[in-house]
């Protein structure tokens, strides 16, 4: 029975492990010092990477665990901006982690080679940077049209699947999410439950996708409360949802 844990790192970010009796394997990390620790403390053998994107807090743990850990398979995006990853893998490559099926979908727009790694077995979406609790990621290197689609491919899988993001952004974009629809019952109850959860210093995450398609505006840019409020912030000539996630996006920027 596969088990996942966060493991704190720098400021906000989780380096999730995915743990199978004394084997584990780690997605996204950035930093190697508390994945080292916490498997000397847990006796657990690491015995795979999985990356997203090429982001600094979110691989530069990478050669460090291949030193201590000797060679592991890394999947990743083929990219030369990732070249410790020796499993490269695309849009509906399916592989296999401590016993448990994965399936691999690009969602692009936070970067342009971003992956998300999904298992049905474990109800498990394993998303980086791209979809966070109540928001998304900022678009530093796709279109408004990438990244709402790439944010749609992930809306629409199984409701009850738990995403597990690589930050604990969720209170600052709940802020936001309120301000986009304040009218919103259930963002105001979940906004209660995770402010609690914070106050006692646990982790938001991971959500589950049926609360983040009712309370997260980023995946809401089709809903007529979601359109009449975008258009109220900014000039909005055509509505459908690419420009609706645009406004958004360059709202939440400056928010
Ligand atoms: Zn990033």
């Amino acid at each position: 029975m596969l088990e996942i844990r966060p493991i704190p790192a720098f400021a906000d970010n989780y380096l999730w492990l995915l743990v199978d009796g004394g084997r584990a394997a780690v997605v996204d990390p950035g930093d190697a010092a508390p994945v080292l620790d916490h498997l000397a403390r847990h006796k657990l053998q690491l015995s795979a990477i999985l990356l997203t994107h090429h982001h600094a807090d979110h691989i530069g743990g990478v050669g460090a665990l291949l030193d201590e850990c000797g060679p592991l398979p890394v999947y990743g995006p083929k990219t030369p901006r990732m070249p410790l990853v020796n499993q490269p893998v695309h849009e509906g490559s399916a592989i296999e982690v401590l016993g448990q099926s994965f399936t691999v979908l690009e969602v692009p727009g936070h970067t342009l080679e971003h992956l998300a790694y999904f298992s049905a077995g474990a109800r498990a979406l394993f998303c980086g940077d791209t979809l966070f609790g109540a928001g998304c990621g900022r678009m530093f290197e796709g279109t408004p049209p990438m990244m709402q689609a790439s944010l749609q491919k992930l809306a629409a899988l199984p409701p009850d699947t738990l995403i597990y993001c690589a930050h604990e952004y969720t209170l600052s974009n709940l802020r936001f999410a309120t301000a986009v629809m304040p009218d919103n019952a259930q963002l105001h109850e979940r906004q209660r439950q995770d402010a609690a959860k914070r106050a006692v210093n646990e982790p938001t995450l991971p959500s589950a996708l049926a609360l983040e398609l009712a309370t997260n505006p980023f995946l809401r840019c089709a809903a007529p409360e979601v359109v009449t409020m975008a258009a109220s912030v900014e000039d909005l000539p055509e509505h459908n949802p690419a420009s609706v996630f645009g406004v958004l996006r360059r709202w939440k920027d400056r928010f």
